[in-house]
């Protein structure tokens, strides 16, 4: 019997929740919660992923209420904060007031943008001191030539970079970066499928992989991809509610080795949560939770969408996406 079984699709429950700032292009996060016999999984894939894609991200949300997560080898995980493309002396503040010892800098945000960014990534430097520990990301937006010279100066600038995340776009030039450069490079946009850890590490592109389960299939399936790809990982989060955040803790908890803060202070974006008590950093640490945090019937209530046409698209893609899922049982092997 499959692990989708266990599960009561009707009693599914749709969220709308406004974001405190456009990302991705949405203002608004939508999903589904679903409820099983180990607790809650989330259920979000963004809503242009096809089936396939989103079959993946149901898998998670079953591991998740229905078989549970691997046990944590740590009960806490260190958090980046994140400075958007912002003035140099706000930079500073967002640092400063975040209790992180990590900042994540935003940085490309357009072109010519370059001066800006040096001066971001000083300001960010001053506020957390000099055993913080600064990564800027790119999102894939330099050619390689531009990547190589901005890196170091940025490099300079911040009086060392941790790493830099997606300096270029493809892998090939991911690869020519690091080749060129004495920092470490991450890929990010580069790892969203099961077998792109291993392309990137077989094509020395990486120094870091960017990982999160919820695309990947689940936890255990992101903890073997992980193995697989031989690369020291940065848990990442894929804008969830607190209840599907849950697994990308419990991803970072059960990571053999974690050797670097992670982007899981990822539920202030969201106007409102699910659950009664967010998931969220203290003093730079989320702490580890063995089990799915519940939804709070209040909480759920105030943010349940109440569209009856958007509603019937979630119902109508869940049940695709468990289609596709139940077709293909191999990929229930958590
Ligand atoms: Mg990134």
């Amino acid at each position: 019997m499959l692990a989708l079984d266990d599960i009561d699709f009707d009693d599914a429950r749709v969220y709308a929740i406004p974001m405190t700032t456009r990302f991705r292009g949405i203002t608004v996060r939508e999903g589904m919660l679903l409820r099983g016999p180990a607790g809650w999984g989330e259920f979000c894939p963004f809503p242009e992923y096809d089936d396939r894609v989103a079959a993946s991200w149901l898998a998670t949300a079953v591991e998740q209420c229905v078989v549970g997560w691997p046990e944590p080898v740590r009960d806490h995980i260190a958090v980046n904060c994140t400075v958007p493309a912002v003035s140099p002396d706000r930079a500073r503040e967002i640092a400063a007031a975040s209790d992180c010892g990590t900042a994540k800098i935003k940085i490309a945000d357009h072109p010519d943008s370059l001066t800006e960014d040096l001066a971001r990534v000083e300001s960010v430097r001053d506020a957390l001191g000099p055993s913080g520990a600064i990564r800027v990301d790119v999102n894939g937006a330099w050619d390689v030539d531009t990547a190589i010279t901005a890196i170091r100066l940025l490099d300079k600038a911040a009086g060392g970079l941790e790493y830099v995340e997606q300096p270029c776009a493809t892998i090939e030039e991911l690869a020519a970066v690091r080749r060129a450069v004495d920092v470490r490079i991450a890929a990010d946009e580069s790892i969203r499928r099961a077998d792109d850890p291993m392309r990137v590490a077989v094509a020395g592109a990486a120094d870091v992989a960017v990982i999160k389960c919820t695309p990947l299939g689940g936890v255990r399936r992101a903890l073997r991809i992980a193995d697989a790809a031989g690369l020291p990982c940065v848990v990442s989060s894929a804008l969830e509610t607190s209840v599907g955040l849950g697994a990308q803790v419990a991803l970072a908890a059960a990571l053999p080795r974690l050797d670097f803060a992670c982007g899981l202070g990822t539920t202030s974006l969201l106007r409102d949560d699910v659950v009664a008590e967010p998931i969220r950093p203290v003093a730079g640490y989320l702490p580890v939770r063995r089990r799915p945090p519940e939804p709070d019937p209040g909480r759920l209530a105030r943010v349940e969408q109440t569209d009856p046409e958007r509603v019937a698209w979630w119902r109508d893609r869940l049940s695709r996406a468990r289609a596709e899922l139940k077709s293909t049982p191999e990929t229930e092997q958590w």
